[in-house]
């Protein structure tokens, strides 16, 4: 069989339809977001930290580069892939793949934050300045990019190897620039070592939390305590990445796993933006303290608990709906069915709107930004950003869930007519 009808036989089609502004995108992508991450670090410590500021604040030379950043962070990929390896927690099954088969993934992130705190605490009684990490910000930064780029060309030649079945289905284009920025293939693996479940919940997003920590030992330094929008910013994002670690087995049904590829966008995703740009409040709060009283923070902290509340249980009841849809905590909600035999929620919170879990997301994301004030809108980068990206991934997810469940989708888009806030959207 020619490689094309192969392809066409396993569903990937080089007609593939194109994400991401298609080729474009994949040019222009790789080039504007690495240089969108260096320019808001900078930003966020220049004395005005303004967006709009002409001309921006530029780094030198030798505040981009440090031979210690490079060291530092393949040392830290290196501790969570040694703690991905050890035997901790149980092991999951992902979904059944296109051969028929299921992948095997070990449920340790948690353990890995848990290890990574008592680390930290280690480090910080033994007198190492944590808060040096905002002078190493930037080099760190620099340096995550260029381990993306490695990664995926990495990724990219690797994926030749692949048997077919184990290619993305929207990966598989021809299209050399698309398919590196988008992903080949959809489960890479070295032995039994995944590196997309690796890269989706460990390096990147612990590191996120480091990097706050980080921000606020700076701020000790420099004003003798932590002040409460920093504590605020830290406890509210800690709680987030320990949710999502907590909850690790619920990312083998996500999207990112089971439909896209490995490559540039998910590599730099995970690597570089998540870490980078989702500390930057707290980098910001370094050089521009905020004053906060304390009912204004009692009201950002019921905002995060309200976004939080509705975040986990709209995530939680369409996970214990999907894994066992007997259980008596879901068995009273009302669903419709589609021919695929699976159902779909239409009460509950997947009735409220139908993107639930998106609008508790977006509730939270508005939270972190509010402890730093209103007098600049860099902190509000990440809700700005976060609410395109949740709209863009809404629009993704509908259109592979009419594929997926045709005519029953529509009905479902009928009962439930708002994607992600009520009466708005
Ligand atoms: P979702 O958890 O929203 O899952 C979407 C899938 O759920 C659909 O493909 C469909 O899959 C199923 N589904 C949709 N509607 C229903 C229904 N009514 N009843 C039952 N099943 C339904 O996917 P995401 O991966 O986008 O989001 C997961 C979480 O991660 C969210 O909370 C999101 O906010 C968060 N997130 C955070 C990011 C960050 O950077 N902080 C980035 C991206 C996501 P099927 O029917 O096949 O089960």
């Amino acid at each position: 069989m020619r490689a094309s009808s192969k392809a066409q036989k396993h569903g990937l089609s080089h007609d593939t339809e194109r994400e991401f502004g298609g080729t474009l995108g994949a040019i222009c992508i790789p080039i504007f977001l690495p240089l969108t991450v260096l320019f808001l670090i900078c930003t966020s410590r220049s004395p005005e930290a303004s967006l709009l500021q002409w001309p921006p604040a530029l780094p030198s030379t030798d505040q981009l580069w440090d031979p210690l950043a490079p060291g530092l962070l393949l040392g830290w990929i290196a501790l969570h892939a040694f703690l991905y390896l050890m035997p901790l927690g149980k092991v999951s099954e992902g979904l059944v793949l296109r051969d028929g088969t299921r992948l095997k993934y070990p449920i340790n992130g948690y353990h890995g934050l848990c290890i990574s705190a008592v680390v930290l605490l280690l480090l910080l009684g033994l007198g190492v300045p944590l808060g040096y990490l905002f002078e190493l910000l930037l080099p760190l930064a620099v340096s995550a990019i260029g381990i993306s780029f490695l990664l995926s060309i990495y990724l990219y030649i690797r994926s030749f190897w692949a048997p077919l079945h184990g290619l993305a289905p929207g990966g598989n284009t021809g299209n050399p620039v698309y398919d590196f920025f988008i992903g080949r293939e959809l489960n890479p693996r070295i032995g039994n070592f995944d590196l997309k479940y690796f890269c989706e919940l460990r390096p990147g997003l612990i590191g996120w939390v480091v990097i706050n920590l980080g921000m606020l030992m700076k701020e000790v330094e420099l004003r003798g305590s932590p002040s409460l929008a920093m504590i605020l910013v830290n406890g509210f994002q800690l709680l987030y990445v320990a949710d999502a670690l907590w909850n690790e087995e619920a990312v083998l049904t996500t999207m990112d796993i089971v439909h896209d590829g490995f490559g540039f966008m998910l590599v730099f995703g995970d690597l570089a933006w998540v870490p980078f740009t989702y500390s930057l409040q707290a980098s910001f709060l370094v050089v521009h303290p905020q004053a906060l009283s304390w009912l204004k923070a009692a009201a950002i902290v019921a905002l995060n608990g309200a976004g939080y509340y509705i975040f986990r249980k709209s995530n939680s009841q369409k996970n214990q709906f999907r894994r066992d849809p007997t259980h008596p905590s879901v068995t009273g909600l009302e669903t419709i069915a589609t021919s695929t035999g699976k159902r779909l929620l239409v009460s509950g919170w997947w009735g409220l709107v139908r993107h639930p879990n998106y609008l508790g997301d977006l509730l939270m994301a508005l939270a972190w930004s509010l402890p730093c004030g209103f007098s600049h809108l860099l902190p509000y980068f990440y809700v700005t950003y976060f609410t395109v990206l949740l709209i863009h991934r809404e629009a993704r997810d509908e259109r592979q869930c009419r594929t997926k469940y045709g005519p029953a989708w529509d009905t479902y888009c009928r009962r439930v007519p708002y994607r992600i806030f009520p009466y708005v959207y």
